[in-house]
């Protein structure tokens, strides 16, 4: 919680700093407080998620479910995961053993730009 309570009064002195506030958020996150996790992402990021059904529970912006990160299918455990670019945010499942696998984020942030600008394009 040292890491978060650091980060959060970073943050306070630089609000428009996003990349900090994702940080400050996964902080949030590890140390078990989910819910401020996504309240501080809401604040600055648009939940661009998109709606979609089950087995695991739907993370649009209508269905999130703030405290509840972690979820079960066919017996494999999942961890909710977020990447942030330009003011959005896009809340994933991860299989738990891979929570944090480098590269993972990274490339939900490289899709993320896709889908921009196919849509600028559109
Ligand atoms: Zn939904």
């Amino acid at each position: 919680m040292s890491d978060a309570k650091a980060l959060l009064s970073d943050l306070e002195r630089s609000p428009d700093d996003d990349a900090l506030r994702t940080r400050a958020a996964r902080a949030l996150d590890d140390a078990g407080e989910p819910g401020r996790a996504v309240a501080l992402l809401g604040e600055r990021f648009v939940n661009l998620t998109a709606h979609e059904g089950p087995p695991l529970p739907c993370l649009c912006k209508r269905c999130l479910k703030p405290d509840s990160n972690v979820a079960a299918s066919d017996g494999v455990e999942f961890r909710r995961d977020f990447a942030t670019r330009d003011g959005r945010v896009l809340y994933f499942w991860v299989p738990t053993e891979l929570f944090g696998a480098r590269g993972l984020r990274e490339s939900v942030v490289k899709r993320m730009k896709v889908s921009t600008s196919r849509r600028s394009l559109g």
